[in-house]
């Protein structure tokens, strides 16, 4: 498709800068904005604060959103509007001056076919004055103020309506998204040209370049989505070709022959049906498990959807075959906590199940481990520590896998090929990003067993939190059990520990008095904190306090209902997954959130709180927290990485990704400027994350 951009030519044509000379490409990167046209040293230094010094930077800053559109409303009738509206007409005369404080009121009169004519204001845009030159055609949106037109967002000299979708970016109270389309305005009408294609043209998605345009000034929704799209394919095709480059092609696995005698008897024992989801993923494994391509499968699934028993089932699969199977687990709670849910299964289908973690390394286990005896292997990353020889390792499952650096996980299929499945309830960006990184498969376990009923979840003022206590002890007295997590203030593990301690103290003195009450934090020695879950397990406790060590695996379904304490210091993805401990059986579960009042929280804190009171879903958990992250970046607070992804959407991409991934394939040894973006992008993930 060779479709210019309606809206982009028209600005070319009507007068506005033509491009000085051909910019090669991949200079646009060097390009500083201060060489654009009314950037001046602070409006640069602001956009550097922003992350944007380059042309480049410029043209990708995404929008957040788009205002929806306005009714088109005859000036003539304009007093009989309410809210924001939309006015076409022509321009009679416009003026600029100064107000107190320094800002600027450009005031244009607007005449339109309706004989109506009005006074529009603009603030502090002072260049506008130049373009509002008599008989210039104008779609102002905005709204009715005292003086007149208060215009918000506007088209000048075009015929297009983009006024209605004019894009909102991210932390517009510090550059106006007015400001910042009209810089992008002169960016694309200087630099378009220059803009190559970095992908072969025979895709059914707009040109690169039309797409930036379309990106900042598209005529509806749907272009801007397609635009949305188009980039999306761009930085995942380059992201697909730095993966290209990382792969190991040669390694090779031994196949596994069909499931059988072993598999039947586990299905047999498990106290429920697998569920469909479940099911469906353990198809993808036999399958991979068949070939002699190491499996490199990532296992996605909200936290409690039931990875574990899909994670058994892989590594049964090795021993049914007369081998071993490992799963690796990023701290030695989650490792005791999968071992305890593994080993009594094995023991009842006769396989010998131990747990290999940095205190609990016995040289008997490692020699088991040696001689076959250990058919599953449950443990830290001490598995992969150079002491550890399995006879036959055919499987390992990591769980948790963007815990672990990629050396690590090379690590553990050094010198062997094991088939691995990396296991994450965690869709952050972070992990989209490995994922893609990896080149992993997918499986996803989309729904949790049908009788869930999704989390209850809650804000409490800490003012009120003594109503959130009576709550729990509801539940306590109905012989149901509970978290309360202990507040992030400490820095150091150890003085989160003694704080924990404290907080434990004091409630069982107060709001938990006559209750049994646990205490879980990283400075239990391995056999204590064994003892402790053991004990929660087997309900001889009513309450866990704990740190956040409970984040991840600790699996208790009669604990129907969290307390998190100053729940606005934690993370979107650290919360999500406090609040899966809950909610893991049939019983109607909960989550208190108790923080400071809203006042005192940053807007983000309160938007993340928003979002978990709003929904249970992880992926749209994660996007939510990609785009808080993303503004808390260009605020200069956050550092960036591989989550720059910036156009992919985590939720609905997937169609693109695959896209991507067959598109890197074919382009794998070509140059072009794809291999430039991809450059880029290996650069950036060196310094970034
Ligand atoms: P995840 O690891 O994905 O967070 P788990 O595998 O720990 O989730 O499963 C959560 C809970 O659901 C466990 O108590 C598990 O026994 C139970 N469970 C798993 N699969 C099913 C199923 N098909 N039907 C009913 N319960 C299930
Ligand atoms: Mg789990």
């Amino acid at each position: 498709m060779t479709r210019v951009h309606p809206g982009f030519t028209g600005v070319v044509q009507d007068g506005w800068p033509r491009p000085r000379g051909w910019t090669p490409p991949h200079r646009l990167d060097a390009l500083d904005v201060s060489t654009l046209p009314g950037v001046g040293p602070t409006l640069a230094k602001r956009l550097r604060g922003f992350g944007i010094t380059s042309v480049r930077d410029l043209l990708q800053h995404a929008p957040r959103r788009y205002e929806s559109a306005a009714e088109r409303v005859p000036i003539a009738k304009l007093g009989l509007s309410e809210g924001e509206v939309a006015i076409e007409g022509r321009i009679v005369n416009a003026r600029a001056r100064t107000l107190r404080g320094r800002r600027t009121l450009v005031t244009a009169t607007v005449r339109d076919d309706s004989g109506g004519q009005i006074s529009a204001s603009f603030f502090n845009q002072p260049w506008l004055v130049e373009k509002l030159t008599p008989g210039v055609e104008v779609r102002l949106r905005g709204k009715l103020g005292r003086y007149g037109f208060d215009v918000k967002s506007y088209d000048i000299g075009e015929a297009r309506r983009t006024a209605d979708f004019a894009p909102v970016y991210p932390a517009s109270e510090q550059i106006p998204s007015v400001r910042l389309r009209e810089l992008v305005r002169g960016a694309l009408a200087a630099h378009a040209r220059s803009l190559a294609d970095p992908l072969p043209a025979e895709l059914e998605l707009p040109l690169h370049r039309d797409a930036l345009a379309a990106l900042h000034f598209p005529a509806d929704q749907r272009e801007a989505e397609q635009a949305r799209r188009r980039l999306a394919l761009d930085e995942l095709v380059a992201l697909q070709l730095v993966v290209g480059r990382l792969r190991d092609t040669d390694a090779v696995a031994s196949p596994l022959s069909a499931p059988g005698e072993l598999i039947e008897r586990y299905r047999g024992v498990l106290p429920f049906a697998l569920t469909e989801h479940q099911e469906h993923a353990i198809a993808e494994i036999d399958a991979d498990l068949r070939r002699n391509v190491p499996m490199q499968r990532l296992l996605q699934g909200d936290v409690g959807s039931g990875k574990t028993v899909v994670a058994l089932y892989a590594l049964l699969r090795a021993v049914e075959t007369g081998r071993q199977g490992a799963l690796m687990a990023p701290t030695e709670t989650l490792a005791e906590q999968h071992f305890l849910t593994l080993e009594p299964l094995c023991a009842q289908l006769g396989v010998r199940c131990v747990l290999l973690t940095g205190s609990v390394g016995a040289k008997r286990i490692r020699d088991e481990i040696a001689n076959g005896v250990a058919q599953v292997v449950v443990g830290t990353h001490a598995l992969i520590q150079r002491d550890v020889e399995f006879l036959d390792l055919a499987v390992a499952v990591v769980d948790e896998q963007h815990r672990f650096g990629v050396e690590q996980r090379k690590a553990l299929s050094e010198g062997r090929s094991p088939h691995v499945l990396h296991m994450t309830a965690t869709p952050i960006p972070r992990t989209l990003a490995l994922t893609i990184y990896g080149d992993l498969a997918v499986s996803e376990i989309a729904k949790p067993p049908a009788d869930r009923k999704p989390i209850v979840t809650a804000r409490v003022g800490a003012e009120k939190s003594s109503a959130a206590y009576e709550r729990l002890r509801v539940h306590l007295d109905a012989g149901r059990q509970a978290y309360v997590v202990c507040p992030l203030i400490e820095q150091s593990e150890t003085r989160l520990a003694r704080a924990a301690e404290d907080e434990a103290d004091r409630l069982r003195r107060a709001e938990l008095k006559g209750y049994r009450v646990g205490l879980l934090h990283g400075k239990l020695k391995p056999a204590e904190r064994r003892e402790v879950m053991r004990a929660f397990k087997d309900r001889e406790l009513d309450v866990l306090v704990a740190t956040t060590v409970i984040e991840v695996g600790v699996d208790v379904p009669n604990a129907t209902i969290m307390i998190v304490q100053e729940a606005d210091r934690f993370g979107l993805a650290q919360l999500h997954q406090l609040r899966g401990r809950v909610g893991r059986g049939g019983e109607q579960s909960y989550c208190l959130l108790i923080s400071r009042p809203v006042e005192e929280l940053s807007e983000t804190a309160d938007a993340r709180l928003d979002a978990l009171v709003r929904t249970t879903d992880g992926f749209e958990l994660a996007q939510i927290d990609l785009d808080l992250r993303r503004e808390g970046r260009l605020l200069g607070t956050q550092q960036s990485g591989w989550s720059d992804l910036r156009f992919t959407r985590l939720r609905t991409d997937h169609a693109l990704i695959e896209r991507a991934r067959e598109l890197a394939r074919g382009l794998a040894d070509e140059d072009g400027p794809w291999q430039d973006d991809a450059d880029r992008l290996e650069r950036g993930a060196v310094t970034g994350v």
